[in-house]
């Protein structure tokens, strides 16, 4: 039996031994690296979805309170942040619309911000 590793354990960095796909030197070390994994995506999702949360919260109060502009500034002064969004599209007249969840909004002049709930618009089809 050849006993030379060419494989490292993906979580301590020692020799891997045996099978041809195995990753890891023991149980201890892929439960490990699994749970550090887990640990480490939890911890980037958390804060996205932190702040998509936040700015839904601020646009539905918006939308609820049966407001469609308001300005950016004072939705900044919400907390609200620029960067977290589910979806976003380029209407033909170059105006880019941002989307979270069904709550969709865009700038326009004067640093407005017009917001709408996407079930709100006429369906067409
Ligand atoms: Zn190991």
């Amino acid at each position: 039996m050849n006993r030379k590793a060419s494989r490292f354990c993906l979580n301590c960095g020692l020799p891997v031994f045996g099978r041809a796909d195995k990753k890891y030197c023991d149980d201890h070390c892929r439960n490990d690296f699994h749970n550090s994994q887990a640990v480490t995506n939890s911890r980037l999702t958390r804060s996205a979805h932190k702040n998509l949360r936040r700015n839904y919260e601020i646009l539905s109060g918006v939308v609820e309170a049966g407001i469609c502009e308001i300005a950016k500034d004072e939705l900044l002064v919400y907390g609200f942040t620029t960067k977290p969004i589910t979806e976003m599209e380029l209407r033909e007249d170059g105006t880019m619309i941002y989307g979270i969840y069904d709550i969709h909004y865009f700038e326009k002049a004067n640093r407005m911000i017009e917001v709408y709930r996407k079930s709100d618009l006429p369906q067409y089809w």
